[in-house]
């Protein structure tokens, strides 16, 4: 916000030298993300499996290199940019939110916390400690879409999907969507489509079809809610696709 002149705040608190807050592990059930993480150490994860994959993943969708080295994980989850990928993926896995203050801890699931554009549950006092991303089981396939008019920019729509193979039908399938509305989310309808069922073509494009028909797209200068809503279904489509691969 200060990089775009829209912020001039009287006081910044500098969080930096607080060695606890850079805390990065994982426990064996979720992968810890301390407030002083920044995007770039998330490109490769020791113990974190397939989530670390799919972090690795999404990570160079993220702004510029600069921006990658600086900013952190906790700071772009803390903004609640409707496009921020991190955001996104909190959502997606059902990561939770440790926020701390001087009147104690509290543990917020990443669905509500998330109250609408740059909107959080967080209160003045309160520090976002920590995200805890549950590890995803290692048979787990992911696939990532996103589109931006020009690279490093925000997105216009995102798409993560997430799901495993048992004998060849889905099981556990998350489709979810960033960017594209004021907060992300995932689609359960279109994720029953695909529980249970054979990956193909047909299954992907009817589950994307769903995701189009239930989305409610912002709209904003240059971007019609009926072009957001076509790329989301194109981007969920792909990113089916990639995970089925
Ligand atoms: C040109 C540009 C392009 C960008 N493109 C993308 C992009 O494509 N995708 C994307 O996801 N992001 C993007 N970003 C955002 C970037 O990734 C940063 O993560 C984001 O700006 C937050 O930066 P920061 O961690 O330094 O937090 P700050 O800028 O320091 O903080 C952001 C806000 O969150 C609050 N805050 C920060 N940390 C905490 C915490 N631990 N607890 C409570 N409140 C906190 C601050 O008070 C402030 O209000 C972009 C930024 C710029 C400038």
């Amino acid at each position: 916000m200060m990089a775009f002149r829209l912020a001039r705040p009287g006081h910044l608190v500098d969080i930096n030298a607080v060695d606890e807050l850079k805390l990065l592990q994982s426990d064996g059930i979720d992968l810890r993300i301390g407030a002083l993480v920044r995007h770039d150490a998330l490109e490769s994860i020791e113990g974190a499996g397939v989530t670390g994959d799919l972090l690795a993943h999404v990570l160079p969708s993220i702004a510029h290199f600069p921006i990658r080295t600086r900013g952190t994980f906790c700071g772009s989850v803390s903004h609640a940019d409707p496009a921020s990928e991190w955001c996104l993926v909190c959502v997606a896995l059902g990561g939770r939110m440790v926020l701390t203050s001087a009147n104690g801890v509290r543990e917020v699931a990443a669905t509500e916390f998330f109250e609408g554009a740059m909107s959080t549950v967080l209160r003045p006092n309160e520090l976002l400690k920590e995200v805890r991303l549950p590890l995803l089981r290692p048979a787990t396939r992911f696939g990532f879409q996103e589109f931006s008019r020009r690279r490093g920019d925000f997105a216009l729509s995102m798409v993560l999907t997430t799901f495993w193979l048992d004998h060849g039908l889905i099981r556990e399938p998350c489709v979810a969507v960033g960017g594209a509305e004021d907060r992300p989310r995932r689609f359960v309808s279109a994720e029953r489509i695909l529980s249970g069922a054979k990956p193909s073509s047909d299954l992907f494009v009817r589950a994307s079809q769903e995701v189009a028909q239930e989305l409610q797209p912002m709209e904003g200068p240059g971007t019609t809610a009926r072009y957001r809503r076509d790329l989301t279904q194109a981007l969920t489509q792909r990113a089916l696709e990639e995970a089925s691969r």
